[in-house]
């Protein structure tokens, strides 16, 4: 049911009221995912909030932790002669230890831009005598997609499409978090796209093993503040449980479907994540049986030597432990136009989003 604008301004004053008479201790949440971050500043949220409640990024922009090992395959494949690299937009900017994808292109390099994975497969078609790699990077959102077009480069057949897999799992990222010693979460707002792949089983440990409350909460501002009210709600009761705020979207049990298409193609696997380092089963790595479509297994690379940016905190934001504008570089080295770290990348980096919408004092949009 769509709301009027009237009533929507009624019931955002009603969960912000709310929240104020329940946030009677400081209290620590944690939006997981970038969408989630870029959506609160966009809407003004942290403005509506009492001072009690402290909202933190998390570990939820894929560009964001993807890390620079990753970034510098790719710019070493582009070099190669005969590859042509397809990817998403907001990875030619991220830096790598020495250059971006996009100064690489400037110097000749075959990088297109794609909208879907489907883009690459057509690129491979049209291109049979080059080698296709697309930069898989994302989440469980996205990841069944890259899986149906492995299977649909099988049935063609294409060979000379290859992917450079760097897909990751949400809930083993939630684990390390309240794993790690240093980091103070009291509630998280989880992803709603995620879920509605994975179901909220894959969730249930935040508080069956850890005590915490978790929300799905889903992306318009009133989901937002309603998933903040059901995390009060259950911080100040003592409680903790795993809520559904986005049931209009995402059911228990996920798309059994789109995860089918999933495990057929990929298998849980070791991955490293900027700033949390290497999580179990944290990874998406192809199967065997599709190790032909593996850029790594059928295009070797020698070992590279690999740095992160110096002096980018872009890994304790990730983690929640410092704000953006903590970083000595934020606004002064670090900005969009000329970003040191991945943070400041992605549209949905946390650092990224501060810049632009960071209560005007660095009104970059
Ligand atoms: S402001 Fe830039 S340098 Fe600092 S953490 Fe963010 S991305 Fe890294």
């Amino acid at each position: 049911m769509k709301l009027t604008a009237d009533e929507t301004v009624r019931a955002a004053e009603f969960f912000t009221q709310a929240i104020t008479r329940l946030a009677t201790r400081p209290v620590r949440i944690m939006e997981v995912c970038g969408t989630h971050t870029v959506a609160i500043f966009r809407n003004g949220i942290r403005q509506l909030l009492p001072p009690a409640v402290e909202l933190v990024s998390g570990p939820g922009c894929p560009v964001c932790v993807t890390p620079n090992e990753y970034l510098d395959k790719a710019i070493a494949y582009s070099r190669q002669p005969n590859v042509i690299i397809t990817t998403f937009g907001d990875m030619l900017k991220v830096p790598g230890s020495q250059s971006t994808l996009m100064a690489e292109r400037a110097q000749g390099a075959d990088i297109r831009i794609i909208y879907s994975p489907l883009d690459s497969l057509q690129i491979a078609s049209d291109n049979p005598e080059k080698s296709v790699i697309f930069l898989a990077v994302g989440f469980e959102t996205t990841a069944p997609t890259a899986a149906a077009v492995i299977l649909q480069a099988e049935r063609q057949p294409i060979t000379n499409f290859f992917v450079l897999s760097s897909h990751k799992l949400v809930p083993p990222a939630v684990r390390a978090l309240l794993a790690a010693d240093d980091i103070r979460v009291d509630g998280f707002l989880l992803p709603g796209h995620t879920a509605v792949i994975s179901g909220l089983a894959p969730y249930l440990f935040i508080a069956g093993e850890y005590q915490v409350p978790s929300v799905v909460t889903g992306f318009e501002a009133l989901d937002i503040l309603q998933g903040i009210y059901m995390l009060l709600k259950q911080i100040t009761a003592g409680t903790a449980e795993l809520d559904n705020q986005y049931r209009r979207v995402v059911k228990p049990e996920g798309n059994e479907a789109a995860r089918n298409i999933l495990e057929q193609v990929y298998q849980p696997a070791a991955a490293v994540w900027r700033g949390l380092g290497e999580i179990p089963n944290s990874g998406l790595a192809l199967r065997q049986q599709y190790a032909g479509f593996n850029a790594e297994v059928k295009l070797p690379l020698p070992p590279l030597l690999t740095r992160e940016p110096a002096g980018c905190r872009c890994g304790d934001v990730l983690c929640g432990k410092i704000e953006p504008a903590s970083c000595p570089h934020f606004a002064q080295g670090c900005t969009p136009e000329h970003p040191v770290g991945a943070c400041m990348v992605s549209v949905e980096g946390a650092c990224a989003a501060w810049f632009r919408y960071g209560q005007g004092r660095w009104n970059y949009a």
